[in-house]
């Protein structure tokens, strides 16, 4: 039992003005995993007068003395990796191998380049007589989800250090626990007091009292669409700078060039990775009407391949869901879909064999999905994929795009060029050709009710940065 009761503000760790705390569990055993504070308003109140107070100083830190604080919490997020993979497979689920390489060392990947970043970034330019000034924005108050959690938090808090803000975090209080451990981790690299603060409580009470302050500037938002709608309304009362990375429903499309086997298996992966808890998970597999049957037995076959089971098993390959209420939801759409029409090709609402606790859910494909069904246009979050068809290159367009969101997309061709002249029609953030790799230095966000802004890279910097012109007199 992981017990937490202080927050972390102003360099010091505090006991928070109130009693209430939030109980995290362990979603493959239903047990109780930890128990973090709920601040009150009073506490958030602290944090963001430590933050404006640190800020004139840390804005003026140069470039070179921010790499340096920043290198020694990459240090600390690798030495503490282990127990960073295991605390956060804890309350999220996910199997411990790949929680490894994903959950804790993709943070540290993030954390590094922007290092790397801040020894290249132009933050002043020359255009005729005026100097172009980057500067940082002030208080960025970075509000994150569940499913990724420190990933998500690196990718707001990484960018912002570097760029000279001051931090008030407020992470999920449903896997927050990654979040206790990277406060002590920023305090070990000697952070000074009030540059990175943590706030831990509900959305609705402190989430929205942090984004109506009058003294926070910028809010950085990952989660769903409905709490970014809140966040965007809510910051423009006092005209706020926001970024809102929100959900997805991302098409991968299979052109009729493409090689059949190889495309379906890596669709089927990027679906169910993370137990289908993954914003730019490919959920609709478009294929040609032709090709519908030979992808129906090869996705059903693949997905069979992902074994439901105890995260730190190694032959595990699908971890829970993290709560109960996720389960409900997704096998509510996995209902839906069936009372819609859709073919159950694979998976169900039954529990997976054997795993009557824990909040598993049986790996799930449906074929002969339609643009109108439910599951075709919501964001299921959890490990379903719908196959659809389409009957040549502008229906398939028209399909992929026919949806409210615009985080990601696939294309597979045999050809490059064609699936590249596919892309550009894709209203996405980001679209992957055959397979193409996660990029840590490519803009990641979405257009249309995704959200806007964009994180991670040179782009993630500069959504915390001013812009300013100064004239000179030639
Ligand atoms: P959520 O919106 O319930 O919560 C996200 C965070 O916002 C939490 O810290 C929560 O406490 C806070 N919050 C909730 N209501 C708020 C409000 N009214 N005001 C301020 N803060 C509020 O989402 P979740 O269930 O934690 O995460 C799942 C969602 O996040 C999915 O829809 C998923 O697609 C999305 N997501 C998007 C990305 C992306 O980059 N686009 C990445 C991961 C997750």
């Amino acid at each position: 039992m992981i017990e937490r009761t202080e927050l972390y503000i102003n360099g010091q760790w505090l006991t928070p003005s109130g009693s209430d705390v939030f109980d995290v569990i362990n979603p493959a055993t239903e047990e109780i995993l930890g128990r973090i504070p709920a601040a009150t308003p009073a506490d958030a109140d602290r944090a963001v007068a430590a933050a404006v107070a640190a800020f004139g100083a840390w804005g003026r830190t140069s470039v070179a003395e921010r790499a340096g604080y920043l290198s020694r919490i990459l240090d600390g997020l690798t030495s503490r990796a282990e127990e960073i993979a295991r605390t956060i497979t804890g309350e999220v689920g996910m199997p411990l191998k790949l929680s490894r390489r994903i959950q804790a060392g993709l943070p540290a990947a993030v954390l590094e380049s922007y290092v790397k970043l801040l020894g290249e970034y132009a933050f002043e330019e020359r255009f005729g007589n005026s100097l172009v000034v980057r500067e940082p924005v002030g208080v960025a108050v970075c509000i994150t989800p569940w499913n990724y959690p420190l990933h998500q938090v690196i990718a707001k808090v990484a960018p912002a250090l570097a760029a000279g803000c001051t931090v008030v975090l407020k992470p999920s209080e449903v896997a927050p626990l990654s979040a206790f451990i990277l406060a002590e981790i920023i305090h070990d690299a000697g952070v000074p007091a009030g540059v990175f603060n943590l706030i831990t409580g509900s959305g609705e009470e402190i989430g929205e009292y942090l984004v109506r302050h009058t003294d926070t500037d910028l809010i950085s938002f990952t989660g769903s669409p409905r709490a970014g709608c809140r966040v965007a309304e809510l910051a423009a009362a006092t005209v706020k700078r926001v970024t809102l990375e929100l959900g997805g429903k991302s098409a991968a499309v299979i052109l009729d060039d493409a090689d059949l086997p190889t495309a379906v298996k890596s669709v089927v992966g990027a679906c169910f990775i993370n137990s289908g808890q993954t914003c730019n998970a490919q959920t609709r597999l478009l294929v040609p009407e032709s090709s519908y049957e030979a992808a129906a037995a090869l996705a059903g076959a693949a997905a069979s391949g992902y074994a439901p089971g105890d995260p730190l098993d190694d032959k595990s390959r699908l971890g829970p869901l993290v709560s109960a209420a996720q389960r409900e939801r997704v096998l509510d759409f996995i209902r839906q879909g069936r009372a819609e029409g859709a073919e159950l090709l694979t998976g169900g609402v039954e529990p997976p064999d054997g795993l009557n606790t824990g909040f598993f859910v049986r790996p799930t494909v449906f074929g002969r999905v339609t643009p109108d069904m439910i599951i075709a246009r919501e964001e299921i979050f959890g490990p379903v994929l719908s196959i659809m068809t389409y009957r040549d290159e502008a229906d398939a367009v028209k399909i992929a795009n026919g949806t409210r969101y615009g985080l990601a997309a696939a294309v597979w061709s045999g050809d490059t060029e064609r699936a590249t002249h596919f892309a550009r029609r894709l209203k996405a953030g980001q679209v992957d050709i055959n397979g193409g790799g996660f990029n840590l230095l490519a803009p990641f966000g979405g257009c249309k009710q995704s959200g806007y802004g964009r994180e991670l890279g040179r782009y993630g910097l500069e959504e915390f940065l001013e812009v300013k012109a100064i004239q000179l007199k030639e």
